[in-house]
C-alpha cells in the first residue's frame, strides 16, 4: 500500500506534469509573471464554469473575504453575523474592517450556520451575513437569502471549501455555491479542492458595480492609473498559479467526483457503528438519502468528518497517528471561545452545537487520489480501535 497522506498534491500532479511544466516555464519565458493574459484566460475560464458574470482573481482566501466586505462599503460597527464552528479567516477579516462579529451556532448534521441562530442575532445594527460553505456542502442558501431580502442585508459566500458544489433551490433551479449571494469568495491555497501551487484566490459577483468597485479596491483603490479614489491593498493572483489553475479547471468535476467516492467508501463502511456520525450529505430540497449518491453535488468534500460519540475521538485521532493514518481536528477550538475573539456579548448557552462538535469532530485523509487498498485500510483500523473502545 502506498503511504497515505492527508491531502496527495504530488500523486494529483504528475497526473497532469508534462502540461503543467510545459505552461510554467511558458509563464517564465514569457516574463508576464504579474496580470499577463493567463490571468484573464483563467478568470474567464472560471466565469464560465461557475455561470458567474465577474471573477475577480486576488492573492488568497482571506484577502477575497476582507476585499469583498470593502466593495460592499461597510462601516465600523457594522454588524456581520457568521458561524462559530469555521476557519477563523472569516471572523478575522471581519474583526480587521472594526466591523463587530456576531458568531452563531450551526446545525448538528451539517456543520453550516444555524437559521434559527441567525434569526435570532440580527439587530437594527446587522449589515450581512457571511454562510462558511464548510467541509465542501453549501449552506441552506433558500433561507440565507429569505432572511437576507426580508432584512436588506448583504450575504458574501465564503466558498474556500466549496467550489464546484451546486445548490439546488426550491424551485428546483441549481446554482453554483459562492454564486448566489451578493458576493462570494474562495481560496486556491494547495489543498483546497481547487488549488494552485502557491496562495491564491477569488472573488465571484453578478453584480457589475460591485464587480468595478472590487477590482479598483485589488489594485490599490485605483480605476485610472495612478488616481486612487479609495483605499485599496493589493492583491493578486499571479501568472504561475493562473495557468495551474486554467490546467486544474476541467478537471475540478472528475475532481469532486473522486472525493465523493472516496466519501461514499467512508460512509458504507462507518453508518451502521453505533458511536460514529456520518457526515450528513443534504440538499435543504432534495430528501438525506443516508448515502453520499449521484444526486448529493451539494457537497464536495473538502473535508470528511466524523464524529466520535463514545468520548475517544482524541484518542482515536493518536492511534490513527501511531499507525500511519494521517487526519485532524477541524476545529479544535469555538471561534467564540478563542483568545482573539472572546467578547462579553456571547452566552455559552448559545452555542450547543459548537461546543459540542469540538470534541467529537475528525476528519481523515481526504483527497483526489485514495485508492481501495488505503481506503480499507483506514477504515479497517478506524472500526477495529472503536470496537476495542
Ligand atoms: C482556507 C480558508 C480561507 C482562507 O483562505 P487562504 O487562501 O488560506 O487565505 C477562508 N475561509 C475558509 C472557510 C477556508 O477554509
Amino acid at each position: 500500500m502506498k503511504p497515505i497522506q492527508m491531502v496527495d498534491l504530488k500523486g494529483q500532479y504528475e497526473k497532469i506534469q508534462s502540461e503543467v511544466d510545459d505552461a510554467v516555464i511558458d509563464v517564465i519565458r514569457s516574463s508576464m509573471f504579474i496580470n499577463g493574459p493567463e490571468v484573464k484566460n483563467f478568470q474567464q475560464d472560471l466565469e464560465a464554469y461557475l455561470g458567474v458574470k465577474h471573477v475577480i482573481p486576488c492573492a488568497n482566501g482571506t484577502d477575497a473575504l476582507q476585499i469583498a466586505l470593502m466593495g460592499l462599503g461597510l462601516q465600523p460597527g457594522d454588524e456581520v453575523i457568521t458561524a462559530d464552528f469555521t476557519f477563523a479567516a472569516t471572523v478575522e477579516v471581519i474583526a480587521l474592517l472594526q466591523l463587530t462579529p456576531v458568531l452563531v451556532d450551526v446545525e448538528p448534521d451539517t456543520f453550516n450556520i444555524d437559521i434559527d441562530a441567525i434569526k435570532k442575532a440580527i439587530t437594527p445594527k446587522t449589515k450581512a451575513i457571511i454562510p462558511v460553505h464548510l467541509f465542501g456542502q453549501v449552506a441552506n442558501m433558500d433561507a440565507i437569502m429569505e432572511i437576507a431580502n426580508e432584512h436588506n442585508l448583504f450575504v458574501v459566500e465564503d466558498n474556500a471549501q466549496a467550489i464546484g458544489a451546486n445548490y439546488t433551490f426550491k424551485d428546483g433551479h441549481k446554482q453554483k455555491a459562492g454564486t448566489i449571494g451578493n458576493v462570494g469568495t474562495t481560496s486556491f491555497f494547495p489543498s483546497k479542492n481547487l488549488g494552485c501551487y502557491g496562495d491564491g484566490g477569488a472573488i465571484f459577483t453578478n453584480d457589475d458595480e460591485l464587480a468595478h468597485t472590487i477590482r479598483g479596491i485589488v489594485n490599490h483603490g485605483m480605476y485610472t492609473r495612478y488616481y486612487h479614489d479609495v483605499v485599496g491593498v493589493n492583491s493578486r493572483l499571479d501568472s504561475v498559479q493562473a495557468v495551474v489553475l486554467k490546467i486544474k479547471l476541467p478537471h475540478l468535476n472528475d475532481y469532486c467526483n473522486s472525493r465523493r467516492d472516496a466519501a461514499r467508501a467512508y460512509t458504507q463502511a462507518f453508518k451502521n457503528h453505533p458511536h460514529i456520525i456520518t457526515p450528513t450529505a443534504k440538499s435543504n430540497n432534495t430528501p438525506n438519502c443516508g448515502e453520499i449518491c449521484s444526486s448529493c453535488d451539494c457537497h464536495v468534500f473538502h473535508q470528511y468528518t466524523l464524529q466520535i460519540t463514545n468520548g475517544k475521538r482524541d484518542e482515536l485521532h493518536k492511534h490513527l497517528l501511531e499507525k500511519g493514518i494521517p487526519n485532524a481536528i477541524y476545529y479544535p477550538v469555538a471561534l467564540h471561545a478563542q483568545k482573539a475573539y472572546r467578547d462579553d456579548r456571547y452566552n455559552e448557552a448559545d452555542f450547543p452545537v459548537t461546543n459540542d462538535l469540538v470534541k467529537k469532530v475528525i476528519s481523515l485523509p481526504m483527497h483526489t487520489e485514495l485508492d481501495e487498498a488505503q481506503l480499507n485500510f483506514i477504515c479497517e483500523t478506524i472500526l477495529s480501535f472503536m470496537d476495542a473502545n
